[in-house]
């Protein structure tokens, strides 16, 4: 699951931990379905939910030498923050965190990490993916007339 509802992590003890395995099928955007399976742990903590874990997925790629398409394994190493927008007691809006671009909890208390996923996948995406380490490339016709 990759919509996770954190309604009572937030209502619970700071530092409370919960594990949740993952094995979902998503979009990214440029690369089709992309399915990622793994586990992650979330901390609560005094302002967020923190969200850590290893996930394996893996895109359809073309091999940047013989252009074959290939599926290219991928190893995520997920660190964010998620932050409530509101206060999951009073229902009071929060003020937003500091960061930017920081990950945001909605006001169903739904935590999704599909984003987080989907922006990992594609910074982890080699700039020059191969089909095997060793791919000879193209095969040029070096036939003479
Ligand atoms: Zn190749």
């Amino acid at each position: 699951m990759l919509q996770i509802n954190v309604a009572q992590m937030l209502k619970g003890a700071i530092g409370a931990e919960r594990v949740l395995a993952v094995d979902d099928t998503l979009e990214i955007t440029g690369y089709g379905l992309s399915h990622a399976t793994g586990t992650v742990k979330l901390t609560r903590t005094n302002r967020s939910v923190l969200v850590q874990g290893e996930l394996h997925t893996g895109v359809e790629v073309s091999c940047a030498r013989c252009l074959e398409l290939c599926s290219c394994p991928l190893k995520l190493n997920i660190e964010e923050e998620y932050f409530p927008i509101t206060n999951v007691n009073s229902g009071v809006p929060l003020p937003s965190p500091d960061e930017v671009d920081a990950f945001m909890i909605d006001e169903h208390l739904i935590l999704d990490l599909s984003e987080a996923v989907r922006q990992y996948t594609l910074l982890s995406i080699p700039m020059k993916p191969l089909c095997r380490v060793n791919c000879p490339g193209i095969s040029v016709n070096t036939k003479t007339t």
